[in-house]
């Protein structure tokens, strides 16, 4: 799987979708440049997500709020006293890591242990092979699950207490090594706050510092009431933003999956105190559908609801994909109550409370949020995408199977040979379709060439202009998926391709 995952992020720069931040530098740690396929790619993500909420919603609005916003924001909302990570340097390497995720790594290392033995036994027995007995009684197995379970309670619990002495005492007994120096010389466990700040106003006249977002939410609490005034908006309604974030992650991996700068898609959903537990299920079954109509695959989503809740929230949910790295969140849903607004209320000393006009009286909505990552769902997608096929010339060829609406060119237009008129006639039909679909032009190399280009990209249709075309105004469509092709006319073409790039 890891080597699958290196192939997809060496596709992603060699085809224009991901490359690294200033490349030519050697690259800026966990920062991301999107290129000519990605950023269409990204758009389509965003438009799609933007569409369901916004346009089909009509009690959601949008909003942009600023990067830059009031730093006392930051102290009401909790960030700057507890946005942070337990961080622990090896004193060899001068490494600094993660301490919960160096104790994340040692509990997958168990189950790993587990998962050979099982797979071994699986091999062994055959058909006849029953998992669950095997697990309840097999010696190393059994051992390896009391480790696991004996570690990770007492890891809940030095998380829950904020314990950090015991964070690092669990890394010198599990005699976790530093994966660089090999040596388990570790300094203390520190709390790291992942804001990044800068300096607003010049210095002479007393710079202010500010932080730079690390989530786009609060510039929705702190806009909640502008919006419900002026848009009219009764409870309960929603507010939905995309944007930059910023977070100083200090374990970079896994490509875009965790990045310094990224862009998260988040709405804010205003409810009578109450009834927020009723909203959150609404929302959590809502959000899993819309992930499960872009047709990746039904399995590859499951919910992780959280047994340990931040102190602000009475319930929350992770909506996990299936990377080629493990089940990973890509979208938070969390019933947030008023602690948001109530704080900003507290810190700001203004009253922001919702006159509700049906009862009749003033009180602080409760928040239901959805909360996904742009780049983490386009790493879902093009993971699930990609794909090396097998044909029966004995060739293999690489396909992104990106579903059609999210795909960056629709179609591809391609004359058969760069003479005879078939450069102008292909041009004719891109001049047809080019306001309705991302269309690309391409005449170099042989036809098989430029359709082992255009499955590398994903795009779902090429069309081929031929001799042929000139007399009876017909074209060859070849799906990528399927490889079929068919003759159809060119006055067919916007539909047929209008209703395969539709969700
Ligand atoms: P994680 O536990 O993976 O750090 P989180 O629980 O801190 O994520 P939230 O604060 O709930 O994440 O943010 C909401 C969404 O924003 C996440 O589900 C994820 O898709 C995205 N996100 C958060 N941090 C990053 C990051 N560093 N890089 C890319 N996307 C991110």
């Amino acid at each position: 799987q890891e080597d699958v995952f290196k192939k997809i992020v060496s596709h992603c720069k060699e085809y224009g979708y991901v490359f690294p931040s200033s490349d030519i530098y050697d690259g800026l740690g966990a920062v991301y440049d999107y290129g000519q396929m990605g950023v269409e790619l990204k758009n389509n993500i965003k438009k799609y997500w933007w569409d369901s909420m916004v346009l089909l919603h009509e009690n959601i609005v949008g909003i942009d709020s600023a990067i830059f916003m009031h730093p006392t924001i930051w102290k009401a909302s909790g960030h700057v006293d507890a946005f942070n990570d337990p961080l622990i340097d090896n004193k060899d390497s001068k490494k600094r890591y993660r301490a919960d995720v160096l104790i994340e790594d040692q509990l997958a290392k168990y189950d790993e242990k587990i998962n050979k033995e099982v797979e071994k036994a699986r091999k062994r027995f055959g058909e006849s092979f029953d998992e669950a007995q095997f697990r309840a009684t097999n010696g190393r197995v059994l051992e390896n699950q009391n480790k696991r379970d004996a570690l990770h309670e007492r890891f809940a619990k030095a998380l829950n207490d904020g314990n950090l002495e015991e964070l690092r005492q669990i890394i010198l007994d599990e005699e976790i090594v530093c994966p660089i120096s090999g040596t388990r010389n570790w300094t203390e466990v520190r709390q790291f706050n992942l804001m990044f700040s800068t300096e607003m106003g010049s210095t002479s006249d007393g710079a202010m510092k500010v932080y730079l977002r690390p989530e786009t939410a609060q510039g929705i609490f702190v806009n909640y009431l502008n919006v419900q005034k002026t848009g009219r908006m009764k409870i309960p309604f929603g507010i939905a933003q995309i944007g930059k974030a910023f977070r100083n992650e200090i374990v970079a991996r896994q490509f875009i999956f965790r990045m310094r700068e990224f862009e998260q898609m988040e709405m804010q959903f205003f409810v009578r105190p109450g009834e927020e537990l009723t909203w959150f299920q609404s929302w959590k079954e809502q959000r899993l559908k819309w992930h499960k109509a872009l047709g990746l695959g039904d399995t590859k989503y499951r919910y992780h609801d959280h047994d340990k809740l931040a102190h602000y929230a009475n319930a929350a949910t992770d909506i996990e994909f299936e990377m080629p790295f493990g089940f990973k969140e890509v979208e938070g849903i969390h019933s947030r109550t008023d602690f948001d607004l109530s704080q900003h209320e507290k810190y700001c000393g203004k009253n922001i409370k919702y006159f509700d006009p049906e009862l009749n009286e003033s009180y602080t909505p409760y928040v239901v949020e959805t909360s996904i990552g742009v780049d983490r769902m386009f790493l879902s997608i093009v993971c699930s995408s990609y794909c090396e096929e097998k044909l029966e010339n004995g060739e293999t060829r690489v396909v992104l199977r990106l579903p059609a609406a999210l795909a960056p060119v629709k179609l591809a237009v391609m004359p058969l040979v760069k003479k005879d008129g078939l450069p102008e006639k292909a041009r004719e039909i891109i001049n047809q379709l080019k306001f309705q679909f991302n269309c690309q032009y391409d005449e170099k190399d042989s036809i098989g060439k430029r359709y082992r280009r255009q499955d590398a990209i994903g795009t779902p249709y090429c069309v081929t202009v031929d001799h042929q075309t000139l007399e009876d105004n017909c074209v060859t469509i070849r799906h990528r998926d399927s490889m079929e092709q068919e003759r159809v006319s060119i006055s067919e073409l916007s539909n047929i391709i209008a209703d395969k790039v539709s969700i």
